[in-house]
């Protein structure tokens, strides 16, 4: 049985995690956070539940679309039916309704973590990759305190270009590939009230200003309506800018640009929380989805080698699984 261990718990490295032990591979997946989905992420805090990292997907694949429909049909995926509006540069607040159905994860984005995680998949959290090194034929995983993961065949490395690199050295294609993919960085705040704001829209994009994107999370479906929450994404620029600023000093900078822009009339807000996205996203795809080393058995998959977005994690996951799996088979089997 080949035996793969993947590193990074998010939805590149469970696609694929899922693909190969669905077909028969024995996978280990180490995460250095505690729980999965990378940044499809779900924080909880003052007793409720909100969406920090990825606010929605969007499926036109058609492999990605029966994959939606099936977590839809497991009741892990609903669609989410929001009119966004747009802020322009002065601050003027437009209607913009689209057609473009948006999907979330229920009760939160962590679900769909949750549904690509099956029994046979072997899940060690809180346990950071280090280094690897590969032996004659099999290659071995360190972490903190000297512990070692050893005995694997093929070796997938599913984090943010910037946290593959290192781990790629093997490889100076993929390492190359990893250096040279761009990511931005992101400052998310949320918003929470303990009576309603009043605030009379669900999600804006913003144009020109400190904020690119904000939304109603309680409003999402599946989500506790109450306590009422919003949460704001910084413009790249703008996070890159302040990428040290203290946590708090950056939740009341765009609360208050908030405040002023969208919600001049709201109460004042019961609590704020902000989150630092160091590596949150990708502009264009460096490879075509995966890139696989056949002679060291080496992988990368992530939305930096495809395109960006939770779409894209998911078909360079899967896509670098269905590498795997042929370069398994005889040469002359290989279409
Ligand atoms: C603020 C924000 C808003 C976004 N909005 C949207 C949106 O609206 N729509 C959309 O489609 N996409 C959005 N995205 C992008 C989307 O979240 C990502 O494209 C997608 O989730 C990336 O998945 P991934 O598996 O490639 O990477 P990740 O989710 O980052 O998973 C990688 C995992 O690897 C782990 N890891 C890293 N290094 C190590 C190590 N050494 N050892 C062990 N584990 C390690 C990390 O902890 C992480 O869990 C957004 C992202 C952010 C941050």
């Amino acid at each position: 049985m080949l035996r793969v261990a993947v590193i990074g718990a998010g939805i590149a490295g469970l696609a694929c995690a899922a693909r190969l032990a669905a077909a028969g591979c024995r996978v280990d997946v180490f995460e250095k956070s505690r729980g999965t989905g990378g940044r499809l992420a779900t924080r909880r805090d003052h007793g409720t539940g909100f969406d920090l990292g990825a606010q929605y997907f969007t499926a036109r694949d058609p492999a990605f679309v029966a994959q939606v429909d099936a977590w839809r049909a497991a009741g892990a995926v609903a669609r989410w039916d929001v009119q966004p509006h747009v802020i322009d540069a002065t601050g003027r607040l437009l209607p913009s309704p689209d057609d473009t159905p948006r999907w979330v994860g229920t009760p939160s984005m962590t679900a769909i973590a949750q549904q690509l995680l099956g029994r046979q998949i072997v899940l060690c959290t809180g346990t950071r990759i280090e280094s690897v090194s590969r032996g004659a034929h099999r290659w071995s995983l360190h972490a903190a305190e000297h512990l070692v993961f050893d005995g694997f065949d093929v070796l997938v490395v599913a984090a943010p270009a910037p946290q593959a690199a290192p781990l790629l050295v093997a490889s100076p294609v993929l390492h190359a590939l990893a250096t040279g993919a761009v990511m931005e960085s992101c400052w998310a705040v949320v918003v929470g009230y303990d009576e309603p704001s009043g605030i009379r829209l669900d999600a804006a994009f913003a144009r020109g200003q400190p904020v690119s994107w904000l939304a109603r999370n309680s409003g999402k479906p599946g989500r506790a309506m109450m306590p009422e929450t919003w949460v704001l994404h910084a413009a790249p620029g703008w996070s890159e800018e302040h990428l040290e600023a203290p946590a708090d000093a950056v939740a009341r900078h765009l609360h208050r640009w908030f405040a002023q822009v969208v919600a001049p009339q709201a109460p004042e807000p019961a609590w704020l929380a902000a989150h630092r996205w160091r590596f949150a996203r990708t502009g264009h795809a460096v490879v075509d989805a995966s890139a696989y080393d056949e002679a060291l058995q080496l992988g990368v998959c992530g939305d930096w080698c495809s395109g960006g977005r939770v779409e894209g994690a998911w078909l360079s996951g899967h896509a670098l699984a269905a590498r795997i799996l042929a370069a398994q088979l005889p040469r002359n089997f290989v279409q």
